[in-house]
């Protein structure tokens, strides 16, 4: 649960979607990237050439081809209810309060299924690291036969359930691109781009009274810049393409951070017969865990790497076979809200908890707490409440469903 380690760094590094893998082909050199579609390729789509109208559900959309291969759609949609951008945790968190209450909403996620930090970034040894009272999202909770540290396996088991159960269901593969408050309709302008095939690209933009951020703070991967790393040879990824330490066996890793996800991944090595060195700024602080593992060695800085080596900052060269790079994440609401006054530059809103999670003009943050699971938990009660409030004046609703709502998403094609 790092937020970005720039200790590491030597000014310079690269911002990836964690749901992008991390290799060395891809990474030092490449500018940020949000997420898999940038407003260039945003931009660069043509206008249409042909356009035929189809309905997909109870949307209306307008479908464009090119006189080249790749086609491509554009439409807009009207949500009565709240656009929620991310279908995590926090997202779902909020989206099954606002369907208890009958509200309607549309949730967009860029990957392809609901918790993708969880079910795609993460480590197989990984347990909750609280126990799971803190941990149970909102109106729904953990099977009794559940352990008091879930594993990941049974926590992506409890999301999957706890979409199924409040009948939730994200747009998948849809990339929110930008969001900008329109001052003179008082509505919040979300545009997205999905890929529905291998060369079809649609582009919406949705208008919506309201708009949750949901979109973590753990979105991309920050992948600092090393001197000498392209020189290295060996096998480099980040953290969250760390899956086990099997494929490691015999090796010697140098894993770089040593917050939850480096001192996990450590042992995890450890139990697979891998040696690892672990880069932390004050090493003293560590030497007891050192002493108890024999196989764990912990090392000072980088300052640079060479062909199978690094070279620390006290001078010493150490052989090395890979590289794990538990650097961090960071939240990318930065790169595409449109807004300054509630959310500062680092994608975090300004207000910490309890107070960051509603700003102007229908604009709501969830899961930015900083207290994982249970900040999301806590927020996303109190963004569906505030919603429904006002929501219910608007429509004539007065009173609270008590199961989930067959109201679930009304569009108007505009
Ligand atoms: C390795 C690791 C271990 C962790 N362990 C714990 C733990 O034990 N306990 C704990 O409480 N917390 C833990 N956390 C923190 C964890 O991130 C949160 O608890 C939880 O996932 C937060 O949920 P969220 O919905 O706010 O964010 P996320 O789970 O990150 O969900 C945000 C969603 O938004 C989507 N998204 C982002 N940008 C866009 C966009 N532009 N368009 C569309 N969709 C977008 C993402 O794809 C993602 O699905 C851990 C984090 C990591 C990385």
């Amino acid at each position: 649960m790092e937020k970005t380690q720039q200790s590491f760094l030597t000014g310079k590094f690269t911002v990836l979607p964690v749901s992008q893998p991390t290799t060395m082909s891809l990474s030092l050199s490449r500018p940020p990237t949000p997420s898999k579609f940038t407003s260039a390729s945003f931009s660069n789509l043509r206008p249409e050439k042909t356009q035929q109208s189809f309905m997909m559900g109870k949307h209306k959309k307008v479908v464009s081809a090119s006189s080249n291969d790749d086609f491509f759609s554009r439409g807009r949609i009207s949500v009565d209810g709240p656009v929620i951008v991310g279908a995590g945790p926090s997202g779902l968190a909020v989206a099954s309060g606002l369907k208890q209450r009958g509200v309607s909403f549309i949730i967009l996620e860029r990957a392809d299924c609901v918790a993708p930090l969880w079910q795609n970034g993460t480590y197989d040894s990984l347990k909750l690291n609280l126990s799971k009272e803190f941990c149970q999202l909102p109106s729904y909770p953990f099977p009794e036969n559940f352990p008091d540290y879930l594993s990941k396996d049974q926590f992506i088991s409890y999301i999957e359930s706890y979409a199924k159960h409040f009948e939730i269901q994200p747009q998948f593969n849809e990339s929110v691109l930008s969001a900008m408050y329109d001052e003179t309709s008082g509505l919040w302008r979300t545009k997205t781009v999905s890929a529905c095939g291998e060369s079809i690209k649609r582009e919406t933009e949705y208008i919506s009274p309201w708009i949750v951020v949901a979109s973590g703070a753990n979105a991309e991967k920050v992948v600092p810049e090393f001197s000498g790393i392209h020189e290295f040879g060996g096998h480099i990824i980040h953290a969250s393409d760390y899956k086990s330490g099997h494929k490691f066996g015999g090796q010697r890793v140098l894993v770089v951070g040593c917050g939850n996800s480096g001192m996990d991944i450590s042992l995890d090595l450890c139990d697979h017969n891998a040696t690892p060195f672990m880069v932390v700024r004050n090493p003293e602080v560590l030497r007891k865990l050192e002493s108890e593992v024999e196989e764990f060695k912990l090392v000072p800085g980088i300052k640079r790497f060479s062909r199978g080596t690094v070279e620390l900052v006290n001078g010493e060269i150490v052989e090395i076979d890979s590289v794990v790079l538990a650097t961090g994440y960071r939240s990318n609401v930065s790169s595409w809200l449109k807004e300054k006054e509630f959310f500062s530059e680092d994608g975090f809103p300004k207000s910490p908890f309890p107070n960051g999670w509603k700003g102007k003009a229908g604009l709501y943050a969830a899961g930015f707490t900083m207290l994982g699971l249970y900040g999301a938990s806590k927020d996303a009660i109190k963004v569906a409440e505030d919603i429904w409030k006002i929501w219910k004046e608007g429509t004539g609703h007065k009173k609270q469903p008590t199961a989930p709502a067959a109201c679930y998403r009304r569009y108007v094609s505009l």
